[in-house]
């Protein structure tokens, strides 16, 4: 059975040569993250998803979540122990603020290390990470007193935390959420209504589960602009924060799912005995803002999830192809194993490929959201925020599509033996499939990417971006041999396709949104595979260096340079295609009236 390994090697050269640790680590408030403590943070990282979390994965999948008659959550053998275990080694306050505990580390060093989580054991990760989205919008808009009572227990994981947002009527579109928050004189409020889906929204790892809930005031307007922001504890917390009395939120089922069996999602019924306490976060009536600034966090990590899933799909998949001997390797006597045939090897490398270009594209974004919250000089970090929101959607999108595709490709390189579930592929297949759901579906992300991110701004970001992609070809013009040639050949077609899609893109969405929006998911896929083969062309040239260099590890940089070309020619063509389909597809997408579906 294939064990996880984190790619660590993979993961410092990303970092390094294509994120910018080094600079990073030079932003204020970042000295610790040298580049020799954060190899050491990435290796006891790598030690515990192998060694504590990998083993649980397959358990957490069979046994899944349990609620029990008193409305209890149960979680699988083994689950309990080893979130003690990842909250005693510190790893629930990674960046959180030092201020209350936490260790301030850079977001970039935290991509590795979730990715790692998400890689080894998605369904065990989702609970830390919907505690960061807690802790976030406590810190960004709590009062000091709320900051004080809630977050150094959120930071050390003594308590989770929860995001409450979706209700039956009130999915993608937020603005019809019903559940109601009634003033009470004490300044506090009583909510009503009925939660769906919430993602650890009841368990056994915590004493307490502080849920972040969106809930609408009596006097609020209609619409996005009334809803607001509450802080409800599953135990109301008492002023010197011990534990007070239970509060009137219960979970009153829990899903049965296709994947990530082990993270319970639960119904939350608010308020059926009298009404459940909250907290008003921030002002009134912004709660909806709050949570779009929260998003970007919460939508990025999904994004790594793809990566994480991708990486260990391609894991598995390339352990299976060498030990499984099946057939006479073409143009040779005898039989040897499947990685032999030139089409188990275009499977592998492409979900290999796939996962670097995620990876790079998902760190770099990392680095511009550090550089964003930390450079000291207002317009960089102007520049990086810009860059970074315009990625998100590309990071949370892109990568979780791709990752559903790589994981097909794991249980298609497996064989009959993949859809066998002892292999372990067909688990990835199943886990993965939500992703590009919650946190927004892919259309959702698509919408973002094509009006706030591209159309707002009349697509002066989106071309700034890609004048830095033009950059790259001078100096891919000046390495020799077949590989860089096709990767610039190929890079220099899709950069154009990327660039008159965007010109095609402003001017129709203000013109003819319908038609925008027809073309909106294939331009978000465009958008990734060019930004994908960007950054992999970066990682061929800084492998390329490193050779000329004559340092160690020669294999490592010709792999790299050998994958990008492979990405060049075997992924790239698709952007001129896909460019045609944004551009022309429009009026056929619309062609038929709903009656005739
Ligand atoms: C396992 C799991 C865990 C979850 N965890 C949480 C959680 O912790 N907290 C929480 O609050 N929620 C959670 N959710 C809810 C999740 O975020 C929603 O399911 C998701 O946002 C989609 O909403 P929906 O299911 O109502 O689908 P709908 O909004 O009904 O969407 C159905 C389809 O219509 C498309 N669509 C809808 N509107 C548009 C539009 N404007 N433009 C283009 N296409 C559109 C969608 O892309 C999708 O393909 C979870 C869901 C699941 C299944």
């Amino acid at each position: 059975m294939s064990q996880y390994h984190a790619p660590l090697k993979e993961m410092n050269f990303v970092m390094t040569e294509l994120a910018g640790l080094e600079q990073v680590s030079k932003l204020p408030g970042f000295e610790d993250a040298a580049a020799d403590t954060v190899a050491a943070i990435l290796a006891e990282a790598a030690k515990f998803a192998t060694d504590v979390l990998d083993p649980l994965n397959v358990v957490g999948d069979r046994e899944g979540a349990r609620r029990l008659d008193d409305g209890s959550v149960r979680t699988p053998t083994g689950f309990k122990d080893a979130y003690e275990q990842y909250c005693a080694n510190g790893w629930n306050g990674l960046t959180k603020n030092p201020d209350f505990g936490g260790q301030g580390l850079p977001q970039l060093v935290s991509a590795a290390v979730e990715e790692m989580w998400h890689a080894a054991n998605l369904a065990f990760d989702l609970c830390p990470m919907l505690t960061q989205g807690a802790i976030e919008a406590i810190e960004l808009v709590g009062t000091e007193e709320q900051k004080q009572r809630f977050l150094p227990k959120l930071v050390s994981g003594e308590w989770a935390g929860t995001m409450n947002l979706t209700e039956a009527q009130a999915g993608s579109d937020l603005a019809a959420v019903r559940t109601r928050a009634v003033p009470q004189p004490d300044g506090s409020y009583k909510l009503y209504g009925q939660k769906i889906f919430i993602t650890y929204g009841e368990h056994d790892y915590t004493d307490n589960i502080i849920h972040l809930v969106l809930a609408r005031t009596p006097t609020a307007p209609e619409g996005v602009k009334g809803i607001s922001l509450f802080i409800v504890p599953k135990f109301l917390v008492n002023a010197d924060v011990s534990i007070g009395a239970r509060n009137d939120v219960h979970c009153v089922s829990i899903e049965h799912k296709l994947g990530i069996h082990a993270s319970p999602t639960a119904v939350l019924a608010y308020g059926d005995h009298g009404g459940a306490v909250g907290y008003l976060v921030g002002e009134e009536n912004r709660g909806l803002e709050y949570m779009f600034i929260m998003m970007n966090l919460a939508r990025f990590s999904v994004g790594l999830e793809g990566v994480g899933i991708a990486e260990r799909a391609y894991q598995r998949a390339a352990a299976y192809a060498k030990e499984r001997v099946q057939g006479r390797p073409v143009g040779e006597k005898g039989t040897g194993t499947i990685i032999e045939h030139p089409d188990v090897r275009r499977m592998l490398l492409s979900m290999r490929a796939q996962t670097e270009a995620m990876r790079a594209i998902a760190y770099v974004t990392a680095a511009a959201l550090d550089n964003a919250h930390r450079h000291p000089d207002a317009d960089a970090r102007k520049r990086h925020q810009a860059f970074a929101e315009l990625m998100i959607p590309i990071v949370k999108g892109w990568c979780t599509e791709s990752a559903q595709e790589i994981a097909y490709t794991g249980v298609q390189v497996h064989g009959g033996m993949g859809y066998i579930e002892e292999t372990g592929a067909a688990q990835h297949y199943r886990d993965a499939r939500i992703i590009t759901i919650y946190e927004g579906t892919t259309g959702i992300q698509a919408n973002d990417l094509i009006g706030r991110k591209t159309a707002r701004d009349g697509g002066k970001t989106a071309q700034s971006v890609i004048a830095d992609m033009r950059a790259l070809d001078a100096e891919l013009g000046k390495q020799k041999g077949a590989e860089f040639a096709a990767i610039r050949t190929q890079f220099a077609s899709a950069v154009p396709a990327l660039k008159e899609a965007v010109e095609w893109m402003v001017v129709t969405y203000g013109k003819d949104a319908r038609a925008a929006h027809a073309a909106s998911v294939p331009y978000l896929k465009l958008w990734g595979l060019t930004t994908g083969g960007w950054q992999m062309a970066r990682a061929a040239l800084a492998a390329a260096k490193h050779l000329a260099g004559g340092k160690t590890d020669a294999d490592f940089y010709r792999a790299k340079i050998a994958t990008a070309r492979f990405y060049a020619d075997y992924f790239l063509p698709q952007t001129v295609a896909l460019k045609h389909a944004i551009m022309t597809a429009g009026e056929s997408v619309l062609a038929l009236a709903a009656e005739q579906f």
